[in-house]
């Protein structure tokens, strides 16, 4: 199989394995993750936005095109994040730089839902024994987005085989020219 095709199947499994998880442990009730990416673009490493229930992933995979056979170095340039055991700065395989880029980005995506929670029947804060900021302003890499992404890696690295407590999440992965679209309901929330 050819690079890119590989690279994008491990991205689409692991991907459809986190958003699981999280739609079960964290209980939300449905997630759209709008998934893109290239494979020439050196511009950033990878970015999501969004809300609530729909985000958009982004991508840059040069870097994981060249190291997916030697393996490399996985650079956490943010000062809170790249001197930590577990999510810093490391050395590894052309998989394992994958897993840290995906683990990075679905972090930003489980933090960006908890803000709403007020509203938003998740329960992202009460997982982690936490109570919501009185201020509204947060850092980009903040403590909650530090403990989820700690969580993902520890869970999800090194390549652990697929999670297959999948029942209770119906997930549908739709792949278009230029990513994959991924849509997770939580059936056991659906009737509530
Ligand atoms: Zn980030």
């Amino acid at each position: 199989m050819d690079r890119p095709n590989a690279i994008v199947r491990c991205l689409t499994e692991k991907m459809e394995d986190i958003i699981r998880w999280g739609c079960v442990v964290y209980d939300i009730p449905i997630l759209i993750v709008n998934t893109r990416w290239s494979f020439s673009s050196r511009y950033s490493t990878s970015s999501v936005s969004g809300s609530q229930l729909k985000y958009n992933a982004f991508f840059s995979l040069y870097d994981t095109l060249v190291t997916w056979d030697t393996g490399g170095t996985f650079y956490e340039s943010f000062k809170r994040v790249k001197d930590d055991p577990i999510i810093g700065t490391f050395t590894g395989s052309g998989l394992e730089l994958l897993i840290a880029l995906i683990c990075h980005e679905l972090a930003h995506i489980f933090e960006s839902i908890s803000l709403q929670e007020s509203w938003f029947p998740t329960k992202i804060l009460q997982y982690y024994d936490r109570v919501p900021k009185k201020s509204k302003m947060r850092h980009h890499h903040n403590e909650l987005w530090r403990i989820i992404y700690r969580e993902l890696k520890t869970t999800f690295m090194p390549a652990s085989p697929r999670i297959e407590s999948v029942g209770e999440v119906d997930l549908v992965s739709i792949k278009n020219p230029t990513g994959v679209d991924f849509y997770a309901k939580h059936l056991t929330l659906g009737s509530r």
